[in-house]
């Protein structure tokens, strides 16, 4: 851990800010995790099913506003504890080498998916893979336009990296709630500059 960096207190908030500075105790695990009624892209139990409560209802009702514009979405990893990020982040250090891993891949305790919060979302057009030219699929693009509706964000934008300290992932939605998610689509800022009140 850096000496700049400061453990997170406040886990309740949907506000919650995770990210290179900010980070999770080991021993975190959000306490109302459920698997959301959606279509996942593999069958079967996973932790990655989880998110937390009110996560499930609002991914619930943004599948079905996907639906009435004939977009199909399908969810492909929420919820990862420490131990399982600590896991993935050594794996792309040994096959990447340190930074660039860190570009894309989070160390433990700094992932947005430990916090129950983040759904990754794909499609099949794209083999229901966590790539890049998902946003330029039908699906991708709807997000973007529709994700505020359900309160969610596109948490790490295009040409964000100096803010977010993380590569475009169109893939990545985040919950924030009704509220700040239309403030956050409508300025075309980050959770990062919403927090710091550039607005
Ligand atoms: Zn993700």
């Amino acid at each position: 851990m850096n000496n700049d960096e400061c453990v997170v207190s406040d886990t309740d908030s949907v506000l919650l800010l995770i990210n290179k500075q900010n980070r999770l105790d080991e021993s975190y695990v959000p306490r109302d995790l459920i698997v959301p009624n959606i279509p996942f892209s593999f069958r079967g139990y996973n932790d990655k099913k989880l998110v937390r409560y009110e996560v499930a209802l609002a991914l619930q009702e943004l599948f079905a506003y996907a639906n009435i514009d004939s977009v199909r979405l399908y969810a492909v990893s929420g919820y990862r504890s420490y131990n399982r990020q600590k896991t993935i982040f050594n794996r792309n250090v040994n096959k990447y080498g340190y930074e660039k891993a860190n570009e894309f891949s989070a160390r433990a305790g700094e992932s947005e998916h430990q916090t129950g919060l983040a759904m990754d979302v794909s499609s099949r057009v794209v083999n229901m893979e966590l790539v890049e030219s998902f946003g330029d699929t039908k699906e991708g693009k709807w997000l973007v336009d529709n994700a505020y509706k359900a309160g969610f964000i596109i948490r790490y934008p295009k040409d964000k990296m100096d803010i977010t300290g993380y590569q475009y992932e169109p893939w990545h939605i985040r919950y924030v709630g009704l509220k700040v998610a239309k403030i956050i689509a409508d300025n075309d800022i980050t959770l990062e500059e919403y927090i710091q009140g550039v607005i």
